[in-house]
């Protein structure tokens, strides 16, 4: 095999993962990072930094994207940077519309005026649903989105999808539900409850504070939603799949669980109104069988069996 992935996003959790899946897939593996002080930690904690060629690019200038693929001729282009959370985007709309608006349509036309054969995978995101009336989610659900961060993941969405309707790029959107991992950022919702529980646990916290705990998410396994990403771009024909567990189970009940695995009481919980989002999303599920149909695409983790295995795995990092 002869395959180059080009991946941005590569000091991401996904972006990590994906790049760890494709080198043992034999991929030759190109990352790009926004600049050279990009934590390449990620890539340390899978042990793959000796494997994966960084390159720096500003994905807003189209010209540093031109001179990357003609030089290194990627076979597939993973597209998973962006400003990748709900609540900054809240605090900073523009540059998160900005950047996540721009870098896809200049990767977009980048593909267009070089017509190298490359096909394009683009990170799109659950959060473009918003306020949805039907549940669970398919594909063809009309998007209501609530926030900074969806609304320019929508525009991303149809770029891409505009581009392989009007151009004929095999370009897909995999529209992922949220997913967790060790590498996920602290800032995200199940890293900080566990993080903030052990340290209750260690001694070194008195009180997890949250915001709404009574909505509820479809969350899964980063691992083995990256394989779906692959999955799209070996397909005859370029299309956007849901990639969910299928099973949404509310925040309290995720708090609760990581609560009792570590033997805490529930009364260290404390829930605080200024942590509360302008808009937010009651409950969200997909449907993920179109991806398991089409894409044989296989997940049947309960989100309790992935808590454990995060939880065990911050354990065994603690310092
Ligand atoms: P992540 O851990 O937050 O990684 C985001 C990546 O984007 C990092 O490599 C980051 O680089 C890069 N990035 C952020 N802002 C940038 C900017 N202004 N310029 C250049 N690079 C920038 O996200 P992830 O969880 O791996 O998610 C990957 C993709 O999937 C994202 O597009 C995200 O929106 C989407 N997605 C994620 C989920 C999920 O549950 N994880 C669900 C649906 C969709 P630095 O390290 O330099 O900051």
């Amino acid at each position: 095999m002869n395959k180059t992935a080009l991946i941005t996003g590569i000091s991401g959790q996904d972006g990590a993962y994906l790049a760890q899946f494709l080198l043992q897939k034999g991929y030759k593996v190109v990352g790009v990072v926004r600049n050279t002080s990009s934590s390449l930690n990620h890539l340390k904690y899978l042990a793959i930094d000796g494997e994966v060629q960084i390159m720096e690019c500003d994905l807003r200038d189209i010209v540093g994207i031109i001179n990357i693929i003609t030089v290194i001729k990627p076979t597939e282009i993973y597209n998973l940077a962006a400003q990748s959370s709900v609540s900054l985007s809240f605090q900073q709309p523009i540059s998160t519309f900005e950047f996540n608006t721009l870098s896809v349509l200049n990767l977009l036309e980048a593909i267009r005026i070089t017509s190298l054969p490359i096909r394009y995978y683009h990170a799109s995101s659950s959060e473009m649903f918003g306020k949805v009336t039907n549940l669970p989610i398919h594909e063809t659900t009309p998007m209501h989105p609530l926030s900074p961060y969806a609304i320019s993941k929508a525009a991303a969405h149809w770029l891409t999808v505009n581009y392989r309707e009007s151009y004929g790029l095999f370009s897909c959107c995999g529209i992922l539900f949220n997913h967790e991992s060790y590498l996920r950022n602290t800032n995200f919702f199940v890293k900080k409850v566990i993080q903030q529980a052990l340290e209750i646990k260690n001694g070194k916290r008195e009180l997890l504070e949250v915001g709404n705990i009574e909505i509820a998410r479809d969350f899964g396994y980063a691992p083995e939603y990256i394989k779906a990403m692959w999955l799209m771009l070996q397909q005859d024909t370029p299309t956007d799949y849901l990639i969910c567990s299928g099973q949404s189970v509310k925040l309290r009940t995720v708090v609760e669980y990581v609560f009792k695995v570590l033997d805490i009481a529930t009364d260290k919980i404390v829930v605080r109104q200024d942590l509360l989002r302008p808009t937010e999303i009651e409950d969200i599920v997909g449907s993920n069988q179109k991806a398991k149909k089409e894409l044989k695409w296989t997940y049947d983790m309960t989100f309790f069996q992935v808590l454990e295995l995060l939880i065990a795995e911050e354990i065994k990092n603690l310092p």
